[in-house]
């Protein structure tokens, strides 16, 4: 019998959800509810300097505004780090973590760009300090797991096969931050794993963090979810869309728009549809289909509907 499918939708409460938000948060609706799937919301809101509860409840209201309907709604990260405390202990017990003292522009001065992401390709540096030069350091350490010199692949419902070796392209990477905050890529894991998520459907931009989440699925005992990074929302002068453009978040587009005219805008410009006529998440969710979807960016000023 096929597992039934069960999709999440995870964003981080630091302000109104924008038009990329609201792509995102359809995407990984329509594909469980296309095949009789539940639909998890999770907030991440590990950085609690940016993440607030009234953009939680207001996250929640635009939702139901869109016809999008959760399943169930997970604990936020925020609560967790008891949870994460057992997994870095998992990751201590195997003998895979060290702890790094790397200041922030040693770790640009010394170590390679990452391939796809502008990052670096961590090189190593604390991996082999010896117990009297650990003990030497004054500094908190955060901690970085180690990465095995392995290819990680998988076969992403809109990007294609993807594969990345976590030593040459990535580097040990960071779990835990010097000052005790778990970084998304453990929480992330984590979260996925205990509430059995077997899809992730988010932006392209997190396409290179899926072989890290890949690797600590392995060493945690959770299986692999599908995948599906989808096409980025650019503004006309080509940088992302972001909390800033104002005129395209849920405060404004409630205003100018219904529902339907939203989603259908949005699953024309993604090849769901023929036309941009509006149409319900509901009824969208019969004509979802992967293999419709391309993965080009996606320019909303050529949305004309939208203003
Ligand atoms: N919290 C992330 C965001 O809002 C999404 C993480 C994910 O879907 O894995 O961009």
């Amino acid at each position: 019998m096929e597992k039934r499918c069960v999709g999440r939708f995870a964003p981080t409460p630091s302000g109104r959800m924008h038009l990329g938000n609201v792509f995102a948060a359809l995407l990984s609706w329509l594909s469980p509810k296309s095949k009789g799937g539940d639909w998890i919301l999770r907030m991440e809101d590990l950085d609690t300097l940016r993440t607030k509860a009234e953009y939680s409840a207001l996250l929640r209201d635009d939702l139901r505004w869109l016809g999008l309907h959760w399943d169930a709604e997970t604990e936020p990260q925020s609560a967790r780090s008891a949870v994460y405390d057992r997994y870095f202990a998992q990751l201590r017990e195997k003998d895979l973590l060290y702890p790094c003292y790397c200041t922030r522009s040693q770790l640009h001065n010394v170590n390679a760009p990452h391939l796809s992401d502008g990052t670096y390709v961590y090189a190593g540096t604390c991996r082999s300090l010896t117990d009297k030069e650990r003990a030497a350091k004054t500094r908190a350490p955060s901690w970085r797991v180690m990465v095995p010199d392995r290819e990680f692949s998988f076969f992403d419902h809109v990007q294609g096969l993807y594969r990345e070796n976590l030593s040459t392209d990535c580097g040990d990477f960071v779990v835990r931050r010097a000052d005790g905050v778990y970084v998304y890529q453990l929480a992330v894991t984590v979260d996925d794993g205990e509430s059995g998520v077997t899809e992730v459907v988010r932006g392209w931009d997190l396409l290179s963090s899926a072989p890290r989440q890949m690797y600590l699925q392995e060493l945690f005992g959770f299986d692999h979810p599908e995948y599906a990074h989808i096409p980025m929302l650019m503004a006309p002068e080509g940088r992302r869309l972001s909390k800033r453009d104002q005129d395209l978040d849920m405060g404004a587009l409630r205003n100018r728009l219904k529902p339907e005219q939203l989603i259908g805008v949005l699953a024309h410009a993604v090849g769901l549809t023929e036309t941009a006529a509006p149409i319900s998440a509901e009824e969208l969710a019969t004509v979802f289909d992967w293999s419709k979807i391309h993965g080009k960016e996606i320019v909303v000023s050529e949305l004309g509907k939208l203003y």
